[in-house]
């Protein structure tokens, strides 16, 4: 193997995976007319529709021009050894191999987020300003801008520090030790994640007493659910979308509602969404979902470990000056395929638990709420309500509204 050839290689992934991209989502845009099935017909009225279908197409069109132009960068970055142009302004800065990385990486990340500061605007307060989502002032927008540079500043920089000098001091068991370091930091993020990142974006009040508290209270005394946490979350400080979730354990543990949810949906409809996240956690699913990504993060860095030595990948991405960070790089793009892959099971792991906590929300309360408030939080957010099974396949951690009303209807 030489350096030119895994260079071509690297090349080769990136073109592939974009293309693959590009095809399914144009076999799916295909689709965006194809009739209703009468399950789901009733979700939109004609106008609702047509404005729809102008939002798919429009989002389409967007996400084609902008990553096929990031693509574009992406390759002239590196024909024109864009790698060994930060690494040698990085060296220049220190002769640290952390701080070297540490530079190196902040250059990438922040120049990429500066370009796609444009883009991201434009979506925000041009379409979906021009269809009715956006909430979101530009003061808004400025500060999540800034409060997530701080944050990746002082949590992803610590992260690469703490795994260089991993690397540094074990070489050969780095991995190791990364592991136990990235698992022990995953489970404290999943535990306290509610209250330590959330607040910095938004605020969270407990869900006030009233009809609403008193009928969750009743369903999650039936099902034998000690909930005292939950929440409710100013999700329309930013969009009119609405969503809920699941997060923590043992006593940390919290149902969060957006605002936006308990405006759209009936007292019934929302006590079936919540029955719906307690399925979730009466299955198992966030212990399962732990583990999994446990053994496949253990994986990864394993495989890492076995190449991150070889002076090889700094050489394919021409950089003179073998290192942990360059190799990085060229090991994220290598590995792309088979965290593709692992990403395809992961969805169909996601869908399978989708079905298993709607069945839950089924048996214990009762399926029409849960069906009519899944037919308005999709007409609320003008989703697809036909996509191609290919692009389900690929992307979709839900499935589609028509197999979700199927299953509650015992229609499958
Ligand atoms: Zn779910």
């Amino acid at each position: 193997m030489t350096a030119t050839y895994l260079f071509y290689l690297i090349i080769g992934i990136l073109i592939i995976n974009f293309l693959i991209d590009k095809i399914i989502n144009a076999i799916n845009a295909k689709h965006f007319q194809d009739a209703l099935p009468r399950e789901i017909n009733d979700v939109y009225d004609q106008t609702e529709y047509e404005k729809s279908q102008r939002y798919k197409k429009t989002n389409y069109r967007f996400s084609l021009v902008v990553s096929s132009i990031s693509f574009i960068g992406l390759l002239l970055f590196f024909f024109f050894d864009g790698f060994a142009i930060v690494d040698g302004i990085a060296r220049g800065f220190s002769n640290n191999e952390i701080i070297i990385a540490l530079i190196f990486f902040g250059m990438l990340v922040f120049a990429s987020d500066l370009i796609s500061t444009p883009f991201s605007y434009y979506h925000t307060f041009v379409i979906e300003e021009r269809f009715g989502f956006n909430k979101t002032t530009k003061a808004t927008f400025l500060f999540d801008k800034l409060k997530g540079w701080l944050l990746m500043l002082i949590v992803g920089g610590g992260i690469l520090a703490l795994i260089i000098w991993f690397y540094q001091l074990t070489t050969d068991y780095f991995w190791i030790y990364t592991w136990l370091f990235v698992t022990v930091f995953s489970l404290f993020m999943n535990m306290f994640y509610a209250r330590l990142v959330v607040p910095i974006f938004n605020k969270q009040t407990p869900l006030e007493d009233g009809e609403l508290k008193a009928a969750i209270s009743e369903y999650a005394r039936k099902v034998g659910f000690k909930l005292k946490n939950i929440f409710v979350i100013d999700g329309s400080k930013r969009s009119t979308k609405a969503n809920a979730y699941f997060s923590g354990f043992g006593r940390e543990k919290r149902i969060t509602l957006y605002d936006t949810l308990i405006n759209d949906l009936e007292t019934d409809e929302i006590v079936a969404v919540l029955a719906h996240e307690v399925g979730h956690y009466k299955r198992k699913h966030i212990i399962y979902n732990m583990i999994i990504s446990t053994l496949l993060t253990g994986l990864t860095f394993y495989i890492l470990s076995l190449f991150i030595s070889s002076p090889l990948l700094s050489e394919a991405l021409g950089v003179r000056i073998p290192s942990f960070h360059i190799g990085l790089v060229a090991f994220g793009i290598l590995y792309s395929p088979i965290s593709e892959i692992t990403g395809i099971v992961m969805n169909y792991i996601s869908r399978m638990f989708e079905y298993q906590a709607d069945d839950y929300a089924k048996e214990t309360y009762q399926p029409e709420p849960l069906i009519t408030s899944l037919k308005k939080l999709s007409k609320n957010s003008l989703s697809n309500l036909t996509p191609h099974p290919s692009y389900v396949f690929m992307n979709y951690s839900h499935p589609t509204l028509l197999q979700r009303v199927r299953n509650l209807k015992n229609e499958q």
